[in-house]
């Protein structure tokens, strides 16, 4: 077997064959030790067109183009390739279309697909590291691959959606993200929170796709509401508990606290308590697991009436998310409503009147159970993505890392 014979079989450049060979060691060319190999294309008599994917016969012209491999072995890789274009008799002059590289690519197809799946579990700037590469060819190279692999959004038989807000930096720039909730998988994300931005999410579904849609969850704050009723005005809007109990933290147990901290100033014991009490109160119950967190908890709503009335009414206001009759979830509203607004608790009742026009959509998660702690879900896993591949001046490859990121299960 010929030495070219080998590196053709190792290499597996479908089409071609190995013209020179040349290796260089580390520091002659580069950092990493090279390997050049010059890659001739085989006679042939019918090429594939790039543009149309029609079988041509004439060669336009010949023009060579470096393109990275994968390592061979302990050396980087660079492929001289003489890429024919053909004369194509619809598209003109365009690339022979070839099954082992992109149209435009500097890498392999096989090189891409290393490079994404690191990057799904490391930092660009690692995955550069490891190749040698630039970060901007990394993350070029990542925003191709997930281009490719996810395609356009899929946005057929979709019944539910839920939709939140993040920011793309703190405090302003917003985006908006779209969720097929029963499946988990991101059907799209936008620029901005208002209802012009979410427009073109129901452009993409279309008059059918809009119909499809029976449920919809949301944070009852949002500019959404209104956008969706112009589009789905069938659906139901549901209320995300996630969003409600962030809400009643700022609105209810936040005033609470500064006010009854205030009450206590003589007693610093008792100011200290309640001032570093944010956490607890917000808190899941079952999810404070030490022993002396549960005493502070208890002992501080044992000293102050207010704070007991505005954390036992939380935990109750979340029960309206547990029930599956409508009329049972009424009647327990009406039961915490008239609880509220007799609390003697300014920020209470206010919240509750506040939350009373929104009911309909709370008691609508009775039918349409959707998953509240989805949100939440995503919203720290944007967190991780934005930590990982910082500097996302590129909007369209952080909304690829999102929806990669929820690919969706199967059902
Ligand atoms: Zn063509």
């Amino acid at each position: 077997m010929s030495g070219s014979e080998i590196t053709r079989l190792l290499g597996g450049w479908e089409g071609y064959r190995i013209g020179t060979v040349q290796r260089f060691e580390a520091g002659e060319k580069g950092l990493q030790a090279e390997v050049w190999i010059e890659l001739l294309p085989l006679k042939r008599r019918r090429m594939r067109c790039s543009g149309c994917g029609r079988l041509v016969s004439k060669v336009h012209d010949i023009e060579e183009r470096w393109i990275r491999d994968l390592p061979l072995l302990d050396t980087a890789t660079w492929l001289l390739v003489w890429r024919r274009r053909v004369r194509c008799p619809d598209c003109g002059a365009k690339l022979e279309e070839l099954p082992w590289v992109g149209r435009y690519s500097r890498v392999t197809k096989r090189l891409a697909e290393s490079i994404g799946r690191l990057c799904e579990v490391a930092s660009i700037k690692h995955v550069a590291s490891f190749f040698g590469m630039s970060w901007w060819a990394v993350k070029a190279v990542d925003k191709q691959y997930l281009a490719e692999k996810l395609g356009p959004a899929d946005v057929s038989n979709v019944s539910a959606i839920a939709m939140d807000e993040f920011a793309i930096q703190k405090g302003h720039r917003y985006a908006t993200v779209i969720v097929e909730p029963y499946i988990k998988r991101v059907l799209w994300v936008g620029r901005g929170r208002s209802r012009e931005s979410i427009r073109p999410f129901f452009e993409l579904l279309g008059p059918e796709g809009c119909q499809a849609i029976k449920a919809v969850a949301m944070d009852m704050n949002g500019a959404y509401e209104a956008e969706v009723r112009a589009w789905c005005p069938d659906a139901a809007i549901v209320y995300d508990l996630f969003h409600v109990v962030m809400k009643y933290g700022r609105e209810v147990i936040d005033p609470v606290r500064r006010a009854e901290a205030k009450r206590a100033e003589g007693d610093r014991q008792a100011c200290k308590v309640i001032k570093g009490s944010r956490w607890l109160l917000l808190r899941n119950k079952r999810n404070i697991e030490s022993q002396d967190d549960r005493i502070r908890l208890y002992d501080l709503l044992e000293a102050n009436r207010n704070l007991m009335k505005v954390y036992v009414l939380k935990e109750d206001m979340k029960q309206l998310w547990d029930f599956r009759y409508p009329k049972a979830a009424k009647r327990f509203w009406k039961d915490w409503y008239r609880r509220a607004m007799q609390s003697g608790i300014e920020p209470l009742r206010r919240f509750a009147k506040r939350l009373k026009p929104y009911v309909p959509g709370i008691v609508a998660h009775c039918r349409h159970r959707l998953h509240t702690s989805l949100l939440e879900g995503i919203n720290n896993k944007i967190k991780v993505i934005k930590r990982m591949a910082y500097g996302f001046r590129d909007d369209a490859y952080f909304f690829l890392k999102i929806r990669a990121a929820f690919p969706g299960i199967p059902r």
